[in-house]
């Protein structure tokens, strides 16, 4: 139990009071990297995917706070029912890795593969992790979205209906999900938006099957093979789980990978006794840590994402005191039709 401030216990009993006012009219979802004073005061907690799902489902309330970052709340917008107004408490918890794919940029790397290939057989794939313009691209190129815990189900129900696949914006989860599969290195280029037919030669682009957009999580990539044996060498006995955001050779060297809502349940069932090193936000392993005392779990190195540590007490409780005024996350509707039905053929993918 963390020792808190009279004054966080204030805006604790303050959200309390609000939410405890509201009733069903109010649901607050968090994401697992929130600090944990947000988890605690949450109705829900989970991983991106989990966290659409739920507002998918949940039309109640006609008030959603979506402790987490913007993306995700604007996610949340396209899929919450027209009654439904999205809030997320700092407008500013944006995401490094979303921004790294931008529309224009996406638009004219299609084009430049328009006159090499025939992009009806190329199935343009966004994960969450991205902006909603990007989401509706894909609504509109027939395409979907994937988080990281359904991108093997996604890439096996998009080669199910094309031949190459072209992802954005997280290179890693794309070749990770890529090596899983069997895909060769050769059949998997990088698209360097920087660059004309983004530094691909016209035969490289023909071979591909994956086309990696060549954003990275700035979190996640902090993971280096040297921390991966470091803690091997120390902990010789520990299991070392990471994310699918991390580079291809730190996935290599694990012994698990899986997405966050996988992460999180791993540690969960692990036998008690067990050491388990987790490759993922500094947040998250740390909550991990302290919900499971019969385990020992570390961290493979302190990674913190910055823009999920802006939402605090204070910006939460700033939030519930002005319901469906402040911080509205809005989408335009011809961005939120599109966006859905990407969003929609994600949702509707067999469990994996
Ligand atoms: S952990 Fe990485 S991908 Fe997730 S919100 Fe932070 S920067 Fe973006």
């Amino acid at each position: 139990m963390l020792d808190r401030s009279s004054e966080e216990e204030r805006l604790i009993e303050e959200i309390k009071k609000i939410k405890k006012e509201m009733g069903d009219n109010l649901i607050i979802l968090a994401h697992h990297y929130q600090r944990s004073d947000i988890v605690d005061l949450a109705d829900f907690r989970g991983d991106s995917f989990e966290l659409s799902q739920k507002t998918a489902q949940s039309r109640t309330a006609n008030n959603i706070i979506f402790c987490g970052v913007h993306f995700m709340a604007e996610s949340a917008t396209i899929l919450a029912g027209p009654h439904q107004t999205v809030q997320i408490p700092d407008q500013h918890a944006g995401c490094p890795m979303a921004d790294m794919a931008d529309i224009h940029l996406v638009e004219k790397a299609w084009e430049q593969l328009a006159s090499i290939t025939d992009t009806g057989a190329i199935m343009p794939m966004a994960y969450m992790n991205s902006d909603a313009e990007l989401k509706a691209f894909c609504g509109r190129n027939e395409g979907l979205v994937c988080t990281s815990s359904n991108a093997p189900a996604a890439f096996e129900w998009a080669f199910g209906r094309s031949e190459k696949v072209f992802f954005f914006p997280d290179q890693h989860l794309g070749r990770n999900t890529g090596n899983r599969m069997g895909i060769s290195p050769e059949e998997m280029i990088v698209w360097d938006s920087q660059k004309p037919f983004g530094g691909n030669s016209r035969e490289e682009i023909k071979r591909a099957r994956i086309i990696l957009w060549d954003g990275y999580c700035l979190v996640h990539t902090r993971f280096k093979t040297e921390h991966v044996r470091g803690m091997r060498k120390r902990f010789p006995e520990a299991k070392i789980v990471v994310h699918p955001e991390c580079t291809e050779d730190v996935v290599s060297l694990s012994d698990v990978v899986g997405s966050t809502g996988y992460i999180v349940k791993y540690v969960k069932e692990a036998a008690p006794g067990s050491t388990i090193i987790v490759g993922t936000e500094i947040n998250l392993v740390r909550r991990l840590a302290k919900e499971n005392p019969d385990k020992k779990v570390l961290d493979l190195c302190n990674s913190l994402c910055a823009n999920m540590f802006k939402i605090d007490l204070k910006k939460l409780l700033w939030t519930c005191e002005n319901i469906g005024k402040v911080n509205v996350v809005t989408v335009p509707d011809t961005i939120k039709e599109n966006a859905q039905k990407a969003l929609k053929r994600m949702l509707d993918l067999p469990a994996s």
